[in-house]
């Protein structure tokens, strides 16, 4: 991954009565690179809310994008809007360590601890979009996939390779009998 300059970060010193509210419309270079499954195919508008209460920080909003995913099966390219509000909680590490919850995960508690001195919201941003972009994607509920011999997308042609192929979910089911048929 290449690293790509910070283009927001809410410094908690700079808040005035503890708050501040953040909106940005990231290209989708700004963010950098995802990983390998996810792409930005429009810019990214976020909006929200931080609150500072004592060692706390609340970082509130909202994310509108549309991604692009291939399908699991034959690797076309889908299209998926991205709509995610998001509420988090921030601790800083040092009242992390001193809550005597040390034991428990960021997980359990469902907080995440921060170094105490800002909020960078470029990463809340990539992470939500990740949380939102289902892990399974097919194109079709009925997609064929590709041939694994010629390589041809099976939901636009057939080919000569599949003569002795079984339907998938008959294979299944075969397996399950333990390969008689
Ligand atoms: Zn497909
Ligand atoms: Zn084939």
């Amino acid at each position: 991954m290449l690293a790509v300059p910070i283009v927001m970060r809410i410094e908690l010193a700079n808040l005035e009565h503890g708050r501040a509210d953040f909106a940005h419309v990231y290209q989708p270079d700004e963010l950098g690179s995802f990983d390998d499954r996810v792409n930005l195919s429009a810019p990214v508008n976020v909006n929200g809310k931080v609150r500072l209460a004592g060692t706390e920080v609340f970082v509130n909003g909202h994310i509108e994008t549309r991604a692009e995913v291939e399908c699991d099966r034959c690797l076309t390219p889908i299209e998926l809007p991205v709509n995610v509000d998001f509420d988090l909680q921030y601790i800083t590490d040092r009242a992390y360590e001193s809550s005597g919850a040390v034991e428990l995960t960021e997980e359990e508690l469902s907080v995440s601890v921060f170094d105490g001195e800002a909020i960078e919201v470029d990463e809340i941003v990539k992470e939500q979009i990740l949380l939102a972009v289902p892990t399974r994607t097919l194109c079709r509920p009925d997609c064929k996939g590709i041939c694994p011999d010629c390589g041809i997308d099976k939901n636009t042609g057939d080919c000569a390779c599949g003569a002795n192929e079984v339907d998938p979910r008959w294979a299944a089911l075969r397996n399950l009998t333990g390969g008689k048929s």
